[in-house]
């Protein structure tokens, strides 16, 4: 076993603090990764501070996490010490459910195993994430980071990148359309970087007036303040799809009401309590509101090569792993711009 320094929840109500793990040394067709870098998603709070409930502690969060492989169990050819990898929200699946077979374990019909916060399929013993600094996974859930892509602003697209991309793909958002993304954190910045590069038309509609230059710069032809009531009457009816990336309460009817005919609301974001919606919204323009749960191995390797081909990465704040209980904070009051990533090297350097 490899003893291995990560910060930890004690429980829900506990800031993170030093922790140690053991992490095996890789099995027959498992890789030992050196993380470099880890993102920090809104889903870490969430977990952490189990708002969704049902949370494992002690609990190491971190989904988005990039390093290099330090070593290859017997038989894994796909992967070599020194390769730039990822690993995203889950690690393992059963393989063998239409679901895995058709390469979206995400929605594994026996369920997929979260990367934390989940439980091993042969063992039982709870799963660790990112926010330490190694991991042994099994090679069919680590995905290659692209040279072209520089590894801190590769690592929130392993979840905020592959979560929205794949909706976007999947409902066919194309040239033209027009896309409003909810709420300008980690998650939507990377929305409207990547409908942008599928040539959308993007406006982002978001709580905070302060993003306003930032959000034409990442690609948005528009920006709207959702605190102005006006904005509501003023963008009525207008777009083909929202993307909804809000991680707190929010009215989901306002939102409906800026659907065009048959225009679809991709709900993304996981508030802590359920929120009514009126039939009437749906009904009267034919609007659909649907979900989409991250993405599986193959998308999430098709989304890191389109990232590396249009030069599409995250914009992210760089933090020491001591930093991470200020963070979490400052994600909650909506300042982040708009990933932070973890440097593991300040977790090597304390360990
Ligand atoms: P984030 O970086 O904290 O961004 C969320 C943004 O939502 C905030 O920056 C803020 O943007 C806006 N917001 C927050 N509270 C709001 C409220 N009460 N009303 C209106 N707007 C509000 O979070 P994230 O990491 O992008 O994650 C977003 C959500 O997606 C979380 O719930 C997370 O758990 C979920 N998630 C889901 C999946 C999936 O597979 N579906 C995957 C990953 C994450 P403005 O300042 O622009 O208003
Ligand atoms: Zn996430
Ligand atoms: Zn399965």
């Amino acid at each position: 076993m490899l003893t291995t320094p990560a910060y930890a929840a004690a429980d829900a109500n506990s800031p993170l603090a030093p922790h140690t793990i053991e992490r095996r040394d890789p099995r027959a067709g498992e890789v030992l990764i050196d993380i470099l870098y880890c993102g920090v998603c809104h889903s870490d709070i969430h977990q952490a501070r189990d708002e969704w409930g049902g949370s494992i502690f002690p609990m190491v969060p971190g989904h988005e996490i990039v390093g290099r492989v330090a070593q290859v169990g017997e038989g894994v050819e796909r992967f070599k010490p020194g390769n730039a990898v990822g690993v995203g929200c889950f690690v393992d699946s059963c393989r063998s459910c239409a679901q895995c077979e058709a390469g979206e374990e995400q929605y594994c019909t026996k369920g997929m195993v979260a990367t934390y916060n989940g439980r091993e399929r042969d063992t039982g013993a709870p799963t660790h994430g990112g926010y330490s600094t190694r991991i042994t996974v099994k090679q069919e859930y680590v995905l290659r980071i692209p040279e072209a892509l520089p590894l801190d602003r590769a690592a929130p697209l392993l979840c905020a990148g592959i979560t929205t991309y794949s909706p976007l793909k999947h409902y066919g958002v194309k040239a033209g359309d027009r896309v409003a993304v909810v709420g300008l954190g980690g998650l939507g910045h990377m929305a409207v970087k990547l409908a942008s590069a599928l040539g959308a038309e993007v406006t982002v509609l978001s709580t905070s007036e302060s993003k306003r230059e930032a959000a034409l710069q990442l690609g948005a032809r528009d920006f709207a303040a959702t605190r102005d009531p006006a904005t509501f009457k003023q963008l009525a009816n207008r777009f083909d799809f929202i993307v909804d990336t809000v991680s707190g309460e929010h009215d989901y009817n306002a939102y409906l009401s800026l659907l065009t005919v048959d225009g679809t609301m991709i709900l993304l974001g996981i508030p802590e309590a359920p929120a009514p919606v009126a039939a009437g919204m749906l009904i009267m323009r034919r609007r659909k509101l649907v979900g989409s749960l991250i993405g599986g191995i193959r998308e999430t390797q098709e989304m890191l090569d389109f990232c590396a081909e249009h030069g599409v990465a995250s914009d992210i704040e760089l933090i020491d792993i001591a930093d991470i209980n200020e963070a979490y904070e400052r994600m909650i009051a909506g300042d982040v711009r708009y990933r932070f990533v973890i440097d593991m090297g300040s977790l090597k350097a304390e360990a």
